[in-house]
């Protein structure tokens, strides 16, 4: 690759990631083909997202600029799990079986390059979450895979588990499942509430958190009806115990929390939800909280009381 080239490579790139950052900063998670077609990006017209195949090369580049995974519920086939190794890098399966393919030359120059992509991630329900910037750091040609590092993908909105986790086989290797999960748990689960808090209908999707019902450090799993959309306050007191909520949806406070005194975030934030169903809810049934994981977190929040 010419230095001219390699200079056009990540300009395009960069200005890729950098739409990909206002859209999101605007509250966008899931995207579509359409979303991410006819952008005009460092001067080119140019689409983000592979349209039939998981590799996807522009014209105007030498290397590839995203994969993709599709969404599989988890259970059938978990499409994240198995194809992290050890080592806590995931495995990304070259297009068929002829190492040469154009597909696969395009990954092999962007690992040879070292140009960062986008992994587009199957979101629950329709579209794709984007992962960004990820990187090849290696071939192993015999399994037909590259090999995928993901450290590199600032996640300021991703939420930890906060039960400890498992420190075996590999903690690197439950991290990389964990990050991997995160974003298109997010993407699906504030969709499916419109983006807004189950407790208090808050709006603003930098201070919204997909909360787990089951914590996923725990072995909860990243689907919708074990998720619930919270805002920041809303997610840390249901964390701590402090905010529960039965299975037929009703908010409760914890006793010696309602018998507090202190000024309005306590009565209006919290206080004043102690009884009350939750406002906001997903459309369809089919998403809604699982009762069985509510019952459970319920009465931790019972014990905890
Ligand atoms: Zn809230």
């Amino acid at each position: 690759m010419t230095p001219g080239q390699r200079l056009r490579e990540l300009a395009i790139r960069h200005a890729a990631f950098a739409w990909l950052d206002r859209q999101r900063a605007a509250g966008k998670e899931t995207f579509s083909q359409e979303d991410t077609s006819g952008l005009t990006l460092a001067g080119e017209t140019i689409r983000l997202m592979p349209t039939q195949q998981g590799i996807w090369k522009p014209g105007q580049l030498d290397a590839a600029l995203s994969i993709r995974t599709v969404y599989r519920p988890e259970g059938t086939d978990r499409p994240y799990a198995d194809a992290v190794g050890v080592d806590g890098f995931y495995r990304y399966k070259m297009r068929g079986d002829d190492p040469n393919h154009y597909q696969n030359r395009a990954l092999r120059a962007a690992l040879a390059e070292r140009v960062p992509l986008i992994w587009w991630l199957g979101v629950q329900g329709g579209g794709y979450s984007a992962l960004y910037p990820i990187y090849l750091v290696n071939e192993e040609q015999a399994d037909l895979q590259f090999v995928v590092d993901i450290e590199a993908v600032p996640q300021p909105d991703i939420v930890w588990p906060s039960t400890e986790l498992k420190l075996d086989p590999s903690y690197r290797q439950q991290l990389t499942k964990l990050r991997l999960h995160q974003r298109p748990f997010r993407a699906a689960v504030l969709r499916a509430y419109q983006t807004a808090c189950a407790v208090c209908s808050f709006r603003h999707s930098d201070l919204l958190d997909a909360a787990h019902i089951h914590e996923d450090g725990a072995g909860g799993l990243p689907v919708v009806t074990n998720g619930l959309t919270l805002c920041k306050m809303h997610h840390a007191a249901f964390d701590r115990r402090i905010l529960g909520i039965t299975p037929g949806f009703e908010v409760r406070i914890n006793a010696e929390v309602l018998k507090e005194i202190d000024g309005p975030m306590l009565r209006h934030g919290i206080q004043d939800f102690h009884g009350k169903q939750l406002m906001v809810l997903p459309q369809r049934r089919s998403e809604r909280p699982d009762r069985d994981l509510l019952e459970t977190r319920y009465q931790a929040f019972l014990d905890a009381s």
